[in-house]
């Protein structure tokens, strides 16, 4: 029988758990809304379908990273066009052939890449064998403001942007209004869900039920100054006067499993709780009242649907620096590098400045663009109709 349904093809590769989590989160959504009609496959491009070296980008971008300094190097030295562009062009004379089949094995009606690095090549491709009209391509961003340049292309059919200051970017890139959408990042769908009550969830996630509870983390990866803040909390959170815990920890590691073994050796005085790598993340967040992270844009758009102040102890430099700004700007959250300093705040928070904590907490929620994931798909689906009426497209295989 032939399978009806249309198809969607979505490019990342697993640089971050950013990029994949939005990956997921459209694929979860396209699910809810569109079930059997649609078919969504994700795809890592370049671990799958490009040879030895092109296939150790994903590895060599977890060094690089952990490699701040380097990171940031390539990061700016590749930004100019000039750099990057004769990059691309080289690059897809190598790999050619395997990224198309990569892309045409998949017979997609539309390619929705969230990864900086997945337009250049794949459109080059595309337009070389005419069918960039038949199957559109779009980019869904994933960073809150100061992206990469890759990240835009002139050829899309749609730029989804997660934030103003996003869509400036793609308009000074060259990209025309009527290609870019103002949407929100898309969260994955749990997070629309209504939030079960505080004490239910604390009582499920094993957590105490009276006290104000921090959540630690660290990205996918468990990134940043997590084991000496979190030292710093398992003092700044006990009362002075009684010896007694005026708050509780929640870290979760992510697959970062040395630091959960280091952090499992520490003793503590305060309610603790370790984790890896978590797959309700909406429920810890709602046992929670606010978050300590890196500026990763997926943890921070997570945070502001849940209305948690955020205060930023770290960010991967580039992508990850304006971050910044957008949540201390607009009064959601505080940063700084210094474990102790962020131990204290969040002391003052669950004391003395409950009233900054809580107004924190309603600006986090004013950002918040919960329903953002499924706009994103709405339009996807009108892209793959306007298309359809265009005229058939089998045709498009048959070489
Ligand atoms: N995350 C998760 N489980 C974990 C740790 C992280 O689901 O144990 C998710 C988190 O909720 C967020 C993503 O991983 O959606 C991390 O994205 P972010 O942009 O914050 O940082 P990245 O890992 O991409 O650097």
């Amino acid at each position: 029988v032939e399978d009806k349904r249309k198809r969607v093809l979505i490019l990342m590769t697993d640089t971050g758990g950013g990029h994949r989590a939005s990956a997921e989160a459209l694929k979860a959504a396209f699910e809810l809304d569109y079930g059997d009609e649609y078919q969504v496959t994700i795809t890592d491009l370049w671990l799958d379908h490009t040879p030895w070296p092109f296939n150790q980008l994903p590895k060599s971008y977890s060094f690089l990273v952990k490699h701040n300094n380097l990171w940031r190097a390539t990061f700016h030295v590749s930004a100019p066009r000039f750099v990057h562009q004769p990059h691309f062009a080289f690059t897809s004379i190598f790999i050619a052939r395997k990224v198309m089949q990569g892309l045409l094995k998949h017979r997609p009606d539309i390619i929705v890449s969230v990864h900086p690095l997945m337009q250049h090549v794949p459109i080059r491709l595309l337009k070389a064998r005419g069918l960039l009209r038949k199957i559109p391509f779009t980019t869904v961003i994933t960073d809150l403001s100061t992206c990469h340049p890759t990240w835009f292309h002139k050829l899309v059919a749609r730029c989804y942007c997660p934030a103003k200051e996003v869509a400036e970017r793609a308009l000074r890139a060259g990209l025309k209004p009527s290609q870019i959408r103002v949407f929100g990042l898309p969260i994955r769908p749990s997070f629309c869900r209504t939030v079960r009550p505080k004490n239910e969830l604390r009582a499920e996630l094993g957590m105490d039920y009276s006290l104000p509870a921090v959540l630690l983390m660290g990205g996918g990866e468990g990134m940043g100054p997590v084991e000496a803040t979190a030292k710093a909390l398992g003092e700044s959170l006990i009362d002075e006067e009684t010896g007694r815990p005026k708050g509780q920890l929640v870290v979760i590691c992510g697959r970062n499993k040395k630091l959960i073994k280091r952090l499992e050796a520490m003793e503590w005085s305060i309610p603790v709780q370790i984790k890896g790598f978590q797959t309700n993340m909406e429920e810890w967040m709602a046992a929670c009242d606010c978050v300590i992270t890196k500026a990763g844009p997926g943890t921070i758009a997570e945070a502001m649907i849940r209305g948690l102040p955020l205060l930023l102890n770290d960010y991967i430099a580039g992508q990850e620096v304006g971050n910044v700004p957008y949540v201390v700007n607009n009064g959601a959250g505080k940063f700084s590098k210094d474990p102790k300093e962020i131990a204290n705040i969040v002391a003052d928070w669950f004391g003395p400045k409950s009233d900054e904590l809580r107004e924190m907490a309603f600006n986090a929620l004013k950002l918040a663009r919960p329903n953002a994931v499924f706009k994103i798909v709405h339009d996807l689906d009108e892209l793959v109709r306007q298309r359809e009426s265009v005229g058939d497209t089998a045709f498009a295989f048959s070489s």
